[in-house]
């Protein structure tokens, strides 16, 4: 009978020369420290057909609008969830990630500065995504701001 100690170690897959971690988080750490740039997509990704990721963008679209209230009081950023495969996410914003997490299994991209509506309405298909119209001149729209002059920026995230 022998004692044995677990010996699962967290692996980064990342890193050419082997380096393992005794937690999650101590991978997850390293990950963010030394691979904050890492964007290749993993080989799981499997492709959708057209019409799924047409109807996964109508849902996003249509949540974006619900959330461009009337009253000047609901200016601000904005945050919402959907459910959507990863497969799905990665058909849509695949080609403009800036971040994909092996460890954390989660994706990012940032969408700041003056062009970003623009690619926002190919990646919709839409260009009236970020406005919506109340009529008698009332029009609400989504502004993205740039990161150079404010903190805050448009991401999208799927965890
Ligand atoms: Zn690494």
């Amino acid at each position: 009978m022998s004692n044995s100690i677990s010996t699962s170690r967290f692996t980064c897959t990342l890193c050419t020369r082997s380096r393992s971690y005794k937690t999650k988080c101590g991978l997850q750490r390293h990950e963010t420290i030394k691979h904050k740039e890492h964007n290749i997509l993993p080989s799981h990704i499997l492709p959708l057909p057209n019409y799924e990721l047409d109807h996964v963008k109508k849902v996003i679209v249509w949540e974006i609008q619900k959330r461009l209230k009337k009253h000047h009081r609901t200016v601000g950023n904005q945050v919402f969830s959907l459910h959507c495969s990863e497969n799905a996410f990665v058909g849509i914003f695949g080609k403009y990630l800036t971040r994909y997490s092996p460890c954390g299994n989660f994706y990012q991209c940032h969408f700041s500065g003056d062009n970003s509506y623009n690619i926002l309405t190919n990646i919709f298909n839409d260009a009236m995504w970020g406005e919506r119209d109340y009529g008698n001149g009332q029009l609400s729209w989504v502004k993205l701001v740039d990161e150079m002059n404010c903190n805050s920026r448009t991401e999208l995230y799927i965890e």
